[in-house]
């Protein structure tokens, strides 16, 4: 099955130019099709991959594209198939339209698609052949995979690789599940999950936010021409605060997928399927006083750590439609209470008597949904598995927090709420 190895890696000057050099072909050769295939489209013409090969051919044969013979021609291709696939999503209504690149986004990869070696610390690949590229290689490949694809690339003016490996494994089969969880992902607490655990935001991560809207202020009021055919050159204080923003914003990204990371392995190894809910993030965005927050937890990226994570366990995740009432619900009884605002943390149902702590109670009916028992509270599902508002036994956490069975301690809640 096909894995991704991600190993920064440290090339010297001459290869920062020739790396560089690569994300300008890749981006002008994506930008040059997709007009291409624009104005054939006009014309009425068909464009497939076959014609957008041929047409990259008779490019380089010219003598103004001469320049591109400097890269690596197989980068060109993928550049070409990348625009393709960007494409078809947007044909299954999976994405929008294709957008050209731009120079001035602070993420710029290619990606080469055959003769990629790693050893002795370093990754080979076409152009790159000599004395290869230093990575820094914390993570092993297995011996006998076959290594499909690199992808180098730069964020935040740190270069990165990404290696496609397949390790000859099968695909795990879908192992017998024996326990389920439902994840509710919320704003004063990243995740909660139906067996009591909380994973909150993190504090210091959002104090770091707002270090770097500081130092992001004091950027714009440095000396820095905006204007297009302005010669006036940047001030060298401008150009010490970038490094100081950058630097950061490398750090913030960093913690914030480590932790991602790791609620997420300790998510997939303890659980066969996982019930999540799909939330409309970018509605959700709109709303300001809930952005920063919202961002903050990286939900999306959260959801795809997941999903990929379950995969290579053999486990599932089970996406909930984001219209369904997870919160309305009360887990115990099944009635429906109605909307509520956001501040209500806690209810008592009127039917039952039950009082729910609100993210808790969402997490249960979210495990009862994807469980397709949302409607047989209170009898054992087919895969055996308890749906009412039983926790799973002997579920432990090192990221999280375990709280008390039925409602939340105060003193817990105050704590790990957050902005
Ligand atoms: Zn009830």
């Amino acid at each position: 099955m096909l894995k991704a190895y991600k190993y920064r890696i440290y090339p010297t000057k001459a290869q920062i130019t020739l790396i560089e050099k690569h994300f300008g072909c890749s981006r002008f050769i994506y930008n040059y099709f997709l007009d291409f295939r624009q104005k054939e489209y006009v014309k009425g013409k068909k464009v497939n991959y076959n014609t957008t090969q041929a047409e990259l051919t008779k490019l380089k044969n010219l003598d103004e594209y001469k320049w591109l013979n400097e890269v690596g021609s197989q980068s060109l291709q993928m550049a070409i198939r990348n625009l393709d696939s960007a494409f078809s999503k947007f044909f299954k209504k999976k994405s929008g339209y294709p957008k050209y690149k731009s120079k001035k986004q602070t993420h710029q990869s290619f990606t080469a698609p055959q003769n990629i070696k790693v050893a002795n610390n370093r990754v080979y690949l076409p152009k790159f052949t000599k004395d290869g590229i230093k990575l820094k290689y914390h993570r092993d490949i297995p011996t006998n995979a076959i290594l499909k694809q690199a992808t180098i690339s730069r964020q935040n003016n740190q270069y990165f690789v990404s290696i496609l490996v397949d390790d000859n494994m099968p695909i795990p089969k879908p192992i017998k599940a024996k326990n389920a969880v439902g994840l509710d992902m919320g704003i004063e607490n990243f995740i909660i999950t139906s067996d009591y655990v909380i994973y909150p935001n993190q504090k210091h991560f959002i104090k770091q936010q707002k270090k770097l809207k500081k130092l992001q202020r004091r950027l714009s009021r440095k000396q820095y021409s905006r204007k297009k055919g302005d010669t006036t050159l940047k001030s060298n204080n401008y150009i010490k605060q970038k490094a100081k923003v950058q630097k950061l914003h490398t750090k913030v990204y960093n913690q914030r997928k480590d932790y991602l990371h790791k609620i997420s392995n300790e998510i997939t190894n303890q659980y066969d399927i996982i019930c999540v809910e799909t939330l409309n993030v970018k509605g959700m965005i709109k709303n300001k006083r809930l952005s920063k927050s919202i961002a903050d937890v990286a939900w999306s990226e959260f959801i795809r750590q997941l999903e990929y994570k379950s995969s290579w366990k053999g486990k599932t995740v089970l996406k909930i439609d984001k219209w369904f009432p997870s919160s309305q619900l009360c887990s115990n009884c099944g009635a429906n209470s109605g909307k509520k605002p956001l501040n209500i943390r806690k209810w008592t149902c009127k039917e039952c008597g039950y009082t729910h702590n609100r993210d808790i109670n969402a997490s249960v009916n979210i495990r009862n949904y994807g469980l397709g028992q949302i409607d047989n509270r209170n009898t054992a599902g087919t895969v055996g598995i308890q749906a009412c508002g039983v926790p799973s036994d002997g579920i432990t956490t090192a990221y999280g927090v375990v709280v008390s069975h039925g409602s939340m301690k105060q003193e817990a809640q105050s704590s790990l709420a957050v902005g």
